[in-house]
């Protein structure tokens, strides 16, 4: 959030479900939400989210909505997994922040990331696939990195 706030965030790739990403301000366009969200449906023909709350039945283009979180073994959402893909090709640093990294798709994103050309910098207690090729590799809590470093940035910003 305060990445995006500094316009430094590009695209946010999440596999939470729990809709604290979009609850804390991240901008809805800015965010694949690959595993779904608990909170809104999704259209089976078109692919659209709609909000649980709206109690809509059924999509404007006539498909079915159904619960937008992906369960195991079921297909990822097209449009999510084609723009995640494609900001995994076009980042100039690709931030992984608490994932060991270990189901793809989304494993396999900092793999495109550096074979485009991408800085990779990993936050994560446990090991990944991709410790011995990252740039950049912390073993500290999510908490304990990025406040620092973005509050760091910041001051590189002003003073810039
Ligand atoms: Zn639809």
């Amino acid at each position: 959030m305060e990445l995006q706030k500094l316009g430094k965030l590009s695209f946010l790739i999440s596999q939470n479900v729990d809709n604290l990403h979009l609850r804390s301000g991240i901008r809805p366009d800015l965010l694949a939400e690959l595993h779904g969200n608990i909170t809104k449906l999704r259209c089976t023909r078109c692919e659209a989210e709609v909000d649980k709350s709206a109690g809509l039945g059924r999509c404007p283009c006539g498909g079915k909505l159904v619960s937008s979180v992906v369960n195991f073994g079921q297909p990822l959402p097209r449009k999510a997994l084609a723009d995640s893909y494609w900001h995994s090709e076009n980042c100039a640093l690709f931030i992984v922040a608490g994932s060991s990294l270990v189901v793809t798709p989304a494993a396999d994103m900092p793999r495109v990331a550096l074979e485009s050309g991408a800085r990779l910098v990993i936050i994560n207690q446990g090991e990944t696939p991709f410790d011995r090729v990252a740039h950049l590799r912390f073993w500290e809590g999510i908490r304990e990195v990025l406040p620092p470093a973005v509050a760091q940035l910041k001051e590189l910003m002003r003073v810039s």
